[in-house]
């Protein structure tokens, strides 16, 4: 089903990235499963198969007809180009009803939940930690790895340091590609989980998301060097 939404709030989250809040008034309440993502339809392009873009949903789901993403601007990129310069507090922006297999299990008391990310990859993992938090689901602990070039680029920083600070069973891991800062690691999110999970064991379950060099890569380490099993490495690919 397709809605047409209102652009209620824009923020730069980063030089490259904006956050949005898109309000769908002709629903009360919006359902989807905390990972999912949304296809948008925008005026970039005369075909209409031409003119969709998929965007993961950044909020929790809370009962409401509203609806949080992250863009990033992409050097030519169309569709991010047309929301991240042109879409205005206001704008509607056509999007269908959320969609996808990106979820967690229904049951994750057992699991150790470790969510990979770099840039707007973060957008679903926000979701379902904040999903997982607010309904006081149970999990055995929660790793967000989050890698991007510069300090500027890392995306909802003080609400995951905050949860870090609070909870014994959230660690927050920030690496930087391009930028040696005395706060943060060097290198890649691959280092980091590497590490830290060096044999496989049957309660840990990985979450992949973003472009497809670092998902590639990290599915590869996980399950052919590292040995899990295929079904617990689960991922998302941006393109
Ligand atoms: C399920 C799903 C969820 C997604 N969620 C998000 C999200 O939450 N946030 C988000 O920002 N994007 C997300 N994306 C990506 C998004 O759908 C678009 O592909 C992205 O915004 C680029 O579209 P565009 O129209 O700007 O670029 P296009 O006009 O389609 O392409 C422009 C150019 O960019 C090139 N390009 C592709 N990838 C990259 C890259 N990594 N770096 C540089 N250039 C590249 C292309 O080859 C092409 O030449 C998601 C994609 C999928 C499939």
């Amino acid at each position: 089903m397709w809605y047409t939404g209102k652009i209620t709030e824009i923020k730069e989250q980063s030089p490259t990235t904006k956050a949005f809040k898109i309000k769908v008034p002709e629903v009360e309440k919006i359902d989807f499963k905390a990972g999912q993502f949304s296809v948008m339809e925008l005026p970039i392009h005369e075909r209409r198969t031409k003119r969709r873009r998929s965007y993961s949903i950044a909020n929790a789901p809370d009962g409401s007809n509203v609806l949080e993403f992250s863009v990033v601007k992409l050097e030519g990129g169309a569709g991010s180009t047309y929301l991240c310069d042109e879409a205005e507090v206001g704008t509607e922006i056509k999007l269908k009803s959320p969609g996808g297999m990106f979820y967690l299990p229904a049951d994750t008391a057992k699991k150790n939940l470790v969510f990979i990310c770099t840039g707007t990859g973060v957008a679903p993992f926000r979701s379902m930690i904040f999903d997982l938090l607010n309904h006081h689901k149970p999990f055995k602990s929660l790793h967000l790895i989050f890698g991007t070039r510069h300090e500027s680029g890392i995306l909802y920083r003080e609400e995951f340091e905050k949860l870090a600070e609070e909870r014994a069973d959230f660690s927050y891991d920030v690496v930087l590609s391009r930028e040696n800062h005395r706060d943060f690691q060097h290198g890649y999110v691959h280092e980091i989980y590497e590490e830290k999970y060096r044999r496989p064991d049957k309660n840990t379950l990985f979450y992949l998301c973003g472009w497809s060099g670092m998902v590639d890569e990290a599915v590869k380490k996980l399950t052919e060097e590292i040995g899990f099993a295929k079904e617990q490495v689960i991922f998302e690919l941006y393109g």
